[in-house]
Order: structure tokens, then sequence, then C-alpha cells
């Protein structure tokens, strides 16, 4: 039986055309038919034009919707592919990840760093590696890139020029193409929790800072002013911050007693924050901060603002850290 693929195009480097102001999405699905099914195979493909956005334009209340149309179209397809920009697909990927738990199918997002009218792109192996993990009925939240699958939730954009754009963070690739075809890696698929309803509620009230030193600490009262529930830092090291001349943690503490959640995560792009080993991180904790472990920045930011669309109670946002949703963090033992 041939799989039915939904393609939902929504923009990004691989359906753009040079105009006056620059490149910018304009290619239709329509326009690119002759190439998808080159690359489809056996499938049966369903194109969809939602947005034709550069992905910096994207915002979340298009995930909320892209979400939307997935779920309600999970049942007509045996996969789904999103072609995306590649800019702020792995944030995508990573809200999709928390707003679509336990979907039934593989959802697949993908671009590519050129024009898929141009005929040195890497469009058409990137959409063949999407389509191809849309066909295997290995369900989750993907991005296919560059020959490699990764779980939607562990990727982050690592270059800005190579084809190589994406790797995964923190966790092996789900899958790898390569002259022995695709192999999935069967451990690396997000464990089932329950049943799939669509859980696309979201909060806007984070911001996010990366410490460096001469930062203000004011800047974080500054943002709790403003209405901000949440704040991620991204902190140095294993998750560390200053508390001798300058005492963050001790603005951290009012913060957190005032009902605002900090987050800390790490400016290492690998292997995580650990803040149990330094005194600058201990006292974080002591400070009530609740711990990103070994989360991308994308996830930690999307699961915050997924996480505040659920709930405002701080002990809940705080039980939802302490679990893995979708595969997104290794919580420390
Ligand atoms: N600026 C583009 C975008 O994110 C980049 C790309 O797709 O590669 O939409």
């Amino acid at each position: 039986m041939k799989k039915k693929i939904l393609i939902i195009n929504t923009g990004g480097t691989l359906s753009s055309v040079a105009k006056e102001h620059g490149l910018t999405p304009d290619i239709t699905t329509d326009s690119m038919m002759k190439e998808l099914h080159i690359v489809a195979g056996e499938a049966e493909l369903t194109t969809m034009d939602f947005m034709s956005l550069d992905s910096a334009n994207i915002f979340p209340e298009d995930w909320a919707k892209l979400a939307e149309i997935i779920s309600d179209n999970r049942d007509k397809y045996d996969g789904m592919v999103v072609i995306h920009g590649t800019d702020t697909m792995a944030y995508t990927s990573s809200m999709l990840s928390f707003m679509l738990q336990n979907i039934p199918i593989p959802v697949v997002i993908t671009g590519s760093q050129l024009s898929i009218s141009d005929p040195v792109a890497d469009a058409m192996e990137n959409l063949r590696c999407a389509i191809f993990m849309a066909q295997t009925g290995k369900s989750g939240v993907f991005l296919a890139f560059n020959r490699k699958v990764i779980l939607g939730c562990r990727a982050s954009k690592v270059r800005s020029i190579s084809f190589d754009a994406f790797d995964s963070i923190n966790a092996p690739n789900v899958a790898e193409i390569s002259s022995l075809g695709m192999k999935v890696n069967e451990d690396q698929l997000p464990k089932k929790s329950g049943i799939f309803h669509l859980q696309n509620n979201y909060s806007r009230d984070i911001a996010v800072v990366k410490m460096f030193p001469g930062m203000h600490r004011s800047l974080l009262n500054s943002l709790a002013k403003e209405g901000c529930k949440a704040i991620y830092i991204e902190a140095y090291g294993l998750g560390g911050m200053p508390y001798l001349k300058h005492d963050f943690i001790a603005t951290i503490q009012k913060l957190v007693d005032q009902g605002i959640t900090i987050l800390i995560g790490t400016q290492c792009r690998f292997e995580g924050s650990n803040l149990n080993v330094y005194e600058t991180g201990r006292r974080a904790l002591d400070a009530g901060v609740i711990q990103a472990n070994d989360m991308t920045t994308e996830a930690a930011v999307t699961k915050l603002m997924w996480v505040l669309g659920q709930t405002n109670d701080p002990k809940e946002i705080r039980d939802y850290f302490n679990i893995s949703l979708c595969g997104e963090v290794i919580l420390q033992k």
C-alpha cells in the first residue's frame, strides 16, 4: 500500500526566490510538484501551502495553528512533512514536540540552505530524507537535514552556511542515511506516555537572558516589571552565576519569592548544566531556581512557553521540569 504523506509548506529558503530586497519565500508546492515527486518514491503526496514566510517571521501563534492543522489531519495520513526555514526550525520542532506529544504518526520538519530552484541545492536531499522518514511509521516529531534525522526537541541550528546545519544536541541522531540505506536508532525514538490530544496553549510571558561578566542584575528586575512570569538564564559552564561583588543570586531569590520562575541552563552547546557541582550553582539552587539540565536552549525556551500555557502555579511549573515530556531532557539522578 502506498503511504499517504501530507506536505505542509511554511516557506524558508527551500521555497525562496531572489527579489529586489533579497531572498524571499515565493515558490508554492504546486510549482515544486515535479521535484517532490522525484524524491517521494512510492509515496502518495498531498500538499498544503499554509504560509510563505522567512522563518524569522514565524511566531508562537503560527506554531499553535500548525499544530492544530497537523492534529486535525493526523488520521488521514501515514506521515507529514513540514517545509520550514532553517533559522527558527529548531524552535518550531521543539515546540511541536510539546504541543503534539504522543502524536501517532511521524511529523518531519525540513528545509534547506539553498532554494529548490538552485541546481546545486540540498533541498531535494533533505526532502527525500524527510519524506522517507515520514513513511516509516515511527511516530513523533523529527527534524531531517543532511541525511540525518534528529528528535525535534534535540535539534539546534549550529552552522549558518554549511549543508550540515543541524546537530542533535546531547542525544544521538534518530536515523541516518548512508550507502546502507536509512538506519533508525530505535532507542532514540520518543517513548509514548499516553494518548494523543492537541495541547497547543502557550504563553509568551518569558524572557531569555545570556549572562556575561558585567551584566546589570537590575535587568532581571526590569523583565519581571515588564510582566515576565519566567526567565531562562543561560549561565556559565555547568550553570554558575555571580554572587560576590554583584549578587545575582540575591536578586533571583527575591524574584522566586515573588512567584517568578527562574530556569538556569548553560551557554555551552554540549553536555548541559549541573548546578550541584560548584558553589555558584548550589547557591542558585538554594534560592529556588530550576535546572535545565541537558536541554537545548530551543527546547528550554519552548518548554517554558508551553508549560506556562498549561499552568501558572510555580510548583506545577517545577514539576513539569522534573520530567521529560518527549525526550527533551535527561534528568540528573
Ligand atoms: N532565512 C531563512 C529562513 O529561516 C533561512 C533558511 O531557510 O535556510 O526562513
